[in-house]
């Protein structure tokens, strides 16, 4: 990979920024576009269909017509996993392709874009393929004169609205999920990332996924998104994005049609480090990677550090030293490990959070200012802050940047009040030698993933989702086909002989 010339690609790269309805890349009805600008240096890569809601109407439409004559929802399972798997492949094919939109669209150095993002997505996708024609329904252990079917059936049209993190992914995580059990779907890609989205698009179709079953309207979230989730003919929303829009999905459902809503929100998530650790360098290394891969816009980032006060000192130093390793760099280069946050609006919010950190006087260890000025990209070193109490606007908002913030706690009890003393619920992790204490805090903590001694387990096999504000649904691991499914029962009277 060091080899590849990224910024000569980046200069042929073909870019199609129009919808993908019914199978054909096609304008807006209304013809209206906004400009997609690349926070690497500010360069227009070109223009992207600004989706109306007759453009949703549209899309729903197409999707409708293709799950009601079964085109792709009356396929056997094995069939849809044939496809899926070809799709699949054809992401792996084109991964440096899809790597370059990634990282060009919203700032992710390109190794993480091409080692991470789309295997992951590719895995995803492949992962459902292979899962669909081995997942059994159920017979009810009714009495003898009666059979009931339990049976999974598909919703019919998915609206899929995402946020621009990890774009590929976090659209695969729905659509996985969603074309395995024989939806339609409509996605609604970030208007900061729309590329990879509609390029996806283009290579399910190559694969064979029918037309009209997988449609990509690209556009703002208070236009084609709001249009998408008031729909009266979607049947489920599936939503990554902030708790703030995350409210509103559940709004339009309550106005429209109760469309079923599955809501990913934001996180705040705690990483608590008892004294007895025996790896205290290991854990603040580990904060460290967590914390600022992805510039720190993850939603399960490590963003509050609670650490007991006996070795609060010598791992807040720990960790300060670390985060320089992280210094944003030129996201084209592949030896670059920390790019460049997706927008100005995204750098201005996080700078002010900083900010606000300091006003509330919270001591500023490292970082705090914007970077790499002259490249007239978003770039924001790695900050860290002490002597943050768990009052303070860094440590209850989603900053949703490289800004980590270490509180300190008295004892056991006072780490879990102040780790579960927040509207977020998505992650947390604990760091301790004692096995008791490592299952008793786990147990006491409401995160939808508690990690124990580590950071980085991930895998498409387990579920993904918080409790509290930081959502309802589950993506990954077979748990989310039930959102994609209604249950049926089926009552069959057995008449005696
Ligand atoms: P966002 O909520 O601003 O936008 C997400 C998507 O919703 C975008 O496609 C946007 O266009 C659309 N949208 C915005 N307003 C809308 C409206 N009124 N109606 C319909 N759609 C609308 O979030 P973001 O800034 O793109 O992403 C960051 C957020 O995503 C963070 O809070 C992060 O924690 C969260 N996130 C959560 C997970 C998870 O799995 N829990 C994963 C990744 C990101």
């Amino acid at each position: 990979m060091s080899s590849i010339d990224w910024h000569a690609r980046a200069l042929t790269l073909k870019i199609d920024g129009r919808a993908l309805i019914a199978g054909r890349r096609v304008q807006g009805l209304r013809g209206e576009t906004f400009e997609n600008r690349s926070p690497i240096d500010g360069r227009l890569l070109g223009t992207v269909t600004r989706g109306s809601a007759e453009d949703i109407d549209l899309a729903v439409a197409s999707a409708r017509a293709a799950f009601a004559d079964g085109r792709w929802a009356a396929r056997a399972p094995a069939e849809r996993k044939q496809v899926l798997l070809r799709f699949a492949e054809l992401m792996l094919a084109a991964r440096e392709e899809l790597a370059l939109l990634e990282t060009l669209d919203m700032g992710k150095p390109i190794r993480y874009a091409l080692g991470v993002d789309v295997p992951a997505a590719a895995r995803c996708i492949a992962w459902y393929a292979e899962a669909i024609d081995k997942v059994y329904d159920e017979i009810a252990p009714t009495a003898g004169n009666a059979l009931a079917l339990i049976r999974r059936e598909a919703m019919g049209v998915i609206g899929v609205v995402v946020p621009w993190n990890y774009p590929m992914i976090m659209a695969a995580w729905k659509l996985g999920p969603a074309l395995a059990t024989g939806n339609s779907v409509v996605l609604k890609p970030s208007e900061k990332s729309p590329l990879s989205a509609l390029r996806l698009a283009e290579l399910a179709l190559e694969a064979g996924l029918p037309e009209g079953v997988f449609n990509v309207v690209p556009g703002f979230g208070h236009e084609a998104g709001e249009a998408l989730a008031l729909h009266a003919d979607v049947d489920a929303i599936g939503f990554t994005g902030s708790t703030r829009v995350g409210r509103k999905m559940l709004e339009y459902a309550g106005r429209s049609n109760l469309k079923r809503v599955y809501n990913e929100l934001g996180g705040k998530s705690a990483f608590l480090v008892f004294p007895e650790v025996d790896e205290l360098r290991r854990a603040a290394q580990t904060v460290a990677g967590a914390m600022f891969f992805n510039q720190g816009e993850s939603c399960n980032a490590p963003s509050r550090v609670l650490v007991h006060d006996s070795i609060a000192d010598e791992f807040v130093s720990m960790i300060a030293a670390e985060a320089p390793k992280y210094a944003p760099a030129d996201p084209l280069d592949a030896g670059t490990v920390m790019g460049a946050l997706v927008d100005e609006g995204q750098m201005r919010s996080v700078l002010g959070h900083i900010e606000a950190g300091a006003a509330e006087g919270a001591r500023l260890l490292t970082g705090g200012r914007q970077a790499r000025v002259e490249s007239g990209g978003c770039f924001v070193e790695p900050t860290v802050f002490d002597g943050v109490t768990n009052t303070m606007k860094i440590a209850r908002e989603e900053i949703f940047g490289p800004v980590l913030s270490v509180l300190r706690f008295k004892d056991e009890a006072d780490a879990i009040a102040q780790a579960n003393d927040s509207p977020y619920g998505l992650q947390a992790s604990v760091w301790s030698s004692h096995i008791d204490r490592a299952h008793r805090v786990a147990q006491a903590l409401r995160a939808g993933t508690v990690h124990v001694n580590q950071y980085d387990e991930d895998d498409i096999t387990v579920p993904f989702g918080g409790f509290k504000q930081s959502g309802n649904g589950r993506d990954k691991s077979l748990h989310a086909l039930d959102k994609y499914t209604e249950l049926k029962t089926t009552w069959l009277r057995i008449n005696a002989a």
